[in-house]
């Protein structure tokens, strides 16, 4: 690890004015990747003294999170528990209890892929791996190498890196909004158009400027009479990412399907919205007859590669699994 600065600011405004630093919050992601030389900040900004730790009730019947509130927080919040359910289960199907406690909101928001080439040496370093990620240009190991953990959904010829999050499934179906602050003011980014497909440029991954904080993120008011679950599937029961996971919202009058969302996580390279899914879905009846038709709407643009072909099968059972849950 190379030596870097430490601030430590008060305010969010002293915090955005240190433009040549990395914000590090629970720094469960950020220090493993300063320990593997896949970043390498300058200066560490600590966001731990800000006041953004609160989870409060919003007037339009929404909730505020602040970007530092902790992932244990949220999950055992008892308004998230009891009107957002699908992002409490999510929290708690991730990582482990001690790095729950730390891990916070915004720096779910912003972790980084864990396709190992990406975290091993890069291209022209001893034993380096070619990433488009960490040096954009060098070519992507992982399209001819062991992709088993990569993506199928929302790839480009350029990288396959799957998005890890838990968390984000669930805020993506409940439609989050995530509110920044940078040097050019404050404003808001709808939770779809956060995070960004790799195209050409896969080391761009979020629409943040350059300086900008995320301070909260706003979850609209909950869908009256709607259901939700988060089903994840993994190589074993607990501390370890999907392989394939879904996030659904519904809600079921005398037996059709008059309000979903779905979204999936494991398979893209995004937190993935499947607006096909949710087409399948909306005005049929709730029956597996319906769940398998999004299911196959849902992966039918999926491109696999040599090793995560049954990836495709798994989500399929997944959201089917996910949506008969849901109206269970
Ligand atoms: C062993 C292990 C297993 C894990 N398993 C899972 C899992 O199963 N599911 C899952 O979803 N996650 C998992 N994680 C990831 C974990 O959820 C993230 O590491 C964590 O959420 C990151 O939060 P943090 O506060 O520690 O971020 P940090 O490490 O502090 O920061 C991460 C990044 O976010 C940026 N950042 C932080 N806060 C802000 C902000 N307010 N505004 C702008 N940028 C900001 C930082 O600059 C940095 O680039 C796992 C992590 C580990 C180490
Ligand atoms: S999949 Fe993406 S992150 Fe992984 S090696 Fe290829 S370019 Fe890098």
């Amino acid at each position: 690890m190379q030596t870097f600065g430490y601030v430590k600011p008060t305010g969010v405004d002293k915090a955005i004015g240190q433009s040549a630093g990395n914000f590090i919050a629970g720094g469960t992601t950020l220090v493993d990747l300063m320990k593997l030389s896949v970043e390498q900040p300058k200066t560490l900004v600590d966001i731990n003294l800000l006041p953004l730790d609160k989870i409060e009730k919003l007037p339009n019947g929404g909730l505020r999170i602040g970007a530092l509130v902790r992932n244990s927080d949220l999950a055992w919040n008892a308004d998230v528990k009891k009107d957002y359910a699908v992002l409490s289960e999510a929290l708690l199907s991730g990582a482990s209890p001690q790095l729950r406690n730390m891990a916070t909101t915004g720096g779910n928001l912003m972790q980084r892929t864990r396709c190992m080439y990406f975290r091993e040496p890069s291209a022209g370093m001893p034993g380096g791996y070619a990433c488009n990620k960490r040096t954009p240009g060098s070519g992507c190991a992982a399209m001819d190498g062991f992709n088993r953990i990569h993506a199928v959904l929302g790839t480009s010829e350029h990288c396959i890196a799957t998005h890890p999050s838990d968390m984000c499934v669930a805020m993506a179906v409940l439609e989050a909004t995530i509110h920044v602050q940078g040097p050019n003011g404050k404003r808001t980014i709808a939770f779809e158009d956060f995070h960004k497909l790799p195209g050409d440029t896969p080391n761009i991954e979020n629409a943040l400027e350059p300086g900008e904080l995320i301070t909260f993120v706003d979850l609209p008011k909950p869908v009256a009479g709607a259901k939700s679950t988060y089903l994840k599937l993994r190589d074993r029961a607990s501390y370890e990412f999907a392989l394939s996971s879904a996030a659904i919202v519904l809600r079921v009058e005398g037996g059709h399907i008059r309000y979903v969302r779905v979204a999936l996580g494991g398979v893209a390279t995004k937190p993935w919205r499947s607006h096909e899914a949710e087409k399948a879905l909306l005005g049929k009846r709730a029956d597996l007859e319906t769940f398998r038709k999004a299911a196959e709407a849902a992966m039918a643009e999926a491109k696999p590669r040599k090793d995560n072909a049954f990836k495709v099968e798994l989500a399929k059972r997944c959201i089917t699994h996910a949506l008969t849950l849901a109206t269970a």
